[in-house]
């Protein structure tokens, strides 16, 4: 992945890229999202349209967003998505109203207690994998990005999650999971 793809945009350094231990693409800490516009699109609706997420404007929406992903032209990307919004420009309540109705999440009592796990699909085929498992430590924010299979189901998730990640950081009190938190009942 490192040699395809990345020399060829001006916008990345290859100084400012790293491998994590499973061979993902790290850039600025981010994950590097391949030029997929359907993965871009899903990414948008999870970060803007999503409840928790609450329609924030475009700062927002691409500081969300670049929390844990990157691509080239994200910025503008964003600010065409968020235009585009059909809620945003429906709506004349102040952008971040819905912040105010959720409750935040608990700040985490140790390092890898609480975590979010996040499933990035679609991504084009290598060594037989398709899909990313995306574990946060969300004190941390150290993260570990497990290759997998789009197909696997909740138990073959929980195995990868003890391979990885359990059998390195421990027991944990929370999974936060765009699946549901089906995975919690399974450890
Ligand atoms: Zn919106």
């Amino acid at each position: 992945m490192l040699r395809n793809g990345i020399h060829h945009s001006n916008e990345i350094s290859l100084a400012e890229c790293m491998e994590d231990n499973n061979g993902g693409l790290l850039y600025r800490g981010a994950l590097y999202v391949l030029e997929d516009n359907d993965l871009w699109l899903r990414l948008l609706k999870e970060h803007h349209d999503k409840l928790s997420a609450g329609h924030p404007g475009r700062a927002k929406t691409l500081e969300l967003l670049n929390r844990e992903y990157y691509w080239p032209q994200i910025r503008r990307y964003v600010d065409q998505y968020v235009r585009n919004c059909n809620v945003c420009t429906r709506s004349k309540a102040p952008r971040n109203a819905p912040y105010g109705v959720l409750h935040p999440m608990p700040i985490p009592d140790g390092p890898w207690m609480d975590v979010s796990m996040n499933f990035v699909t679609d991504l084009p085929e290598s060594d037989e994998h398709n899909a990313i498992l995306v574990v946060v430590d969300r004190l941390t924010k150290m993260r570990h990005l497990i290759p997998m299979t789009k197909e696997a189901d909740s138990r073959e998730v929980a195995r990868l999650y003890i391979d990885n990640v359990w059998k390195l950081h421990g027991l944990l009190n929370t999974i936060v999971s765009d699946r549901g938190t089906q995975f919690v009942a399974e450890f």
